[in-house]
């Protein structure tokens, strides 16, 4: 499949790989748009949050925790940080495999662009 995290996440592409465990990996962005921005994305493809099933909702589940784990580990738990998941084009997906950026390390505005 042509899937630019599935070859991430086999290590056919080179990523800076923060996380990981059976289920999840988590890497730098590599256009990073704060100082923490991570991508947190199931090894499971699955193309666009209109694709899960109801069988995923652990999974999802998993990855909010991950999440909450990198605040922690990067100390920014208090000060705050944000999780954002694109659907399709229209909301900005550019990468059709399903991850979470994880932004923080500055104050975020709202409503974002
Ligand atoms: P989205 O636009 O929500 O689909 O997010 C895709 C993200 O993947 C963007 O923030 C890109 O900067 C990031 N990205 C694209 N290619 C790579 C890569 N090879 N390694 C790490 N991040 C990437
Ligand atoms: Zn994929």
């Amino acid at each position: 499949m042509d899937c630019l995290f599935c070859k991430i996440i086999k290590g056919e592409i080179p990523a800076k790989l923060i996380y990981q465990d059976d289920k999840v990996v988590a890497i730098d962005d590599i256009n990073p748009q704060a100082p923490h921005h991570k991508l947190i994305m199931p090894k499971k493809h699955i193309a666009t949050l209109n694709d899960l099933a109801t069988a995923d909702n652990e999974l999802i589940g998993h990855m909010v925790q991950v999440a909450k784990k990198l605040a922690k580990d990067f100390n920014i738990a208090e000060e705050g940080y944000r999780v954002v998941m694109n659907c399709n084009a229209g909301a900005g997906q550019s990468v059709f495999h399903i991850h979470m950026h994880f932004l923080g390390g500055r104050p975020m505005m709202w409503p974002p662009g």
